[in-house]
């Protein structure tokens, strides 16, 4: 058989089986996963937001499931990321701290995400997906923490904070560097065009995506402070600064969902929209009805808006209160891309698919959820309960009844303190508690000679 028609009848042979299997399972879809920095549970209009004007963000919600029980594992920029792209916590892959006991990484750290860890970006290349990563990194600074050897197949963005450079007076920081891939092409960037910039390269990124799945990784440097944004939405918040720099993610947002539109792949694309850790609410955020926020483990601090959309697959105009965690991406997203999750290691987040489908009485897999504060484990969920580890006497809050930690209940349930101590209990074993070493966590890597990316003015 000439080799023409050898190939035309495995063709042939192939398509009734694929059919088999588009109707058991959904499509691979594309993903567009959209991180902002520092987004409070009450920064959108649709969780409840008057100042800021989020039409293009209300309509992924709309078309979407909004979660109001989604979770990252970190009030903090650098512990956050690493859940995100790992599937752990932050002590499992020894991110909770720098080299030097502080909560984030800095310009020069010599520490970065283990190469060895799989990121979520690996698990896809390895399924055939193109990846792109867009924005603030913020795990590593070092060559080989870069985004490009972690997964990326291409990288555009301020690798870390975007008060990291000479954004205050008397700083000691190098230049904030703008990077492509792995090269400085600008020092101290105009910040009032990022957001635009970024835009124009995720919008790039997928008009150029033809021929496989996509995974596009849109990490905003945004709303984080110092607060840029460009003339169309500078100065017209009525949220301040802060609302400029949300209202020009929002247009960021609406961009990038016309662009899926135009290319035909709208409906095979899943979109995340979600934030890395609780509203800094001195700089203009807002996470009410929640207590605290960035920095610490009140609600406000780790509980964050997140909404996914993928029409007909996801259900549309849904609120899912079940409990769920950024670190539930990596299995879920491998999972709908047929990638296999490496099986040598433990892999804290679960797999969430059937509440994203909203599979009728579908719960949350998670037994128990933990909140750390740099290395001290602070509270645990488990239900409707969160339990306050840290103090003399633990504070028992019910979280369906009393969203805003005001009514510590303790002393009348102490079964369930009994419970939920215990289940703190685990958290300290297999993670570690302070300078408690956990038993199940891995490495992070360093370098032994740090180099700063810029140098000089
Ligand atoms: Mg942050």
């Amino acid at each position: 058989m000439p080799l023409t028609q050898w190939m035309t009848s495995l063709l042939l042979l192939a398509v009734p089986l694929g059919m088999a299997a588009a109707e058991s399972t959904p499509p691979r879809p594309n993903i567009v996963l959209i991180f902002c920095d520092d987004l409070g549970y009450n920064d959108l209009g649709c969780y409840g937001s008057k100042e800021h004007d989020t039409p293009n963000i209300d309509k992924l919600a709309d078309k979407g499931t909004r979660f109001t029980d989604f979770y990252v594992t970190a009030p903090v920029c650098t512990p956050s990321r690493a859940s995100l792209m790992t599937g752990c916590y932050p002590r499992r892959v020894s991110m909770h701290e720098d080299a030097n006991g502080r909560w984030v990484l800095f310009p020069g750290a010599r520490k970065g995400l283990n190469p060895d860890e799989v990121t979520i970006a690996e698990l896809l290349k390895q399924a055939d997906y193109a990846t792109a990563c867009i924005g603030k990194w913020h795990l590593g600074d070092q060559k080989r923490f870069l985004p490009t050897n972690q997964g990326f197949d291409r990288y555009f963005g301020i690798p870390y904070s975007n008060d990291m450079g000479h954004a205050r007076a008397n700083s000691n920081y190098p230049p904030l560097p703008l990077l492509r891939n792995e090269t400085v092409i600008e020092k101290e960037p105009d910040q009032s065009q990022i957001t635009r910039r970024y835009t124009e390269e995720a919008i790039q990124f997928i008009k150029t995506q033809r021929d496989r799945p996509f995974f596009l990784y849109l990490p905003h440097t945004f709303p984080h402070w110092p607060h840029h944004a460009s003339d169309p939405f500078d100065g017209k918040s009525e949220g301040g600064p802060f609302g400029d720099t949300v209202e020009e993610i929002d247009w960021s947002t609406g961009r990038i969902m016309q662009t899926l539109r135009e290319q035909g792949i709208a409906k095979e694309t899943l979109v995340i929209f979600t934030s890395d850790n609780g509203g800094p609410t001195h700089h203009g955020s807002s996470n009410h009805p929640l207590r605290g926020g960035k920095g610490n483990t009140w609600e406000g601090g780790l509980r964050v808006p997140c909404i996914i959309r993928w029409p007909g697959h996801v259900p549309a105009s849904r609120v899912c209160h079940e409990l769920t965690t950024s670190m539930d991406f990596y299995p879920t997203l491998a999972n709908l891309a047929g990638a296999r999750i490496p099986e040598d290691r433990i892999i804290d987040g679960k797999d969430i698919t059937h509440l994203l489908l909203g599979e009728p009485g579908a719960q949350s897999p998670h037994i128990a959820f933990y909140y750390y504060r740099v290395k001290a484990l602070e509270a645990v969920r488990s239900g409707e309960w969160k339990l306050r580890v840290k103090s003399d006497t633990p504070q028992l809050f019910n979280l369906r009844r009393d969203i805003g930690e005001q009514h510590n209940v303790a002393s009348r349930h102490p079964l369930i303190v009994k419970r939920l101590q215990a289940l703190a209990d685990v958290a300290r074993r297999d993670l570690g508690d302070g300078d408690r070493k956990g038993k199940s966590q891995r490495p992070a890597d360093y370098v032994n000679e740090a180099e700063p990316l810029t140098r000089g003015k």
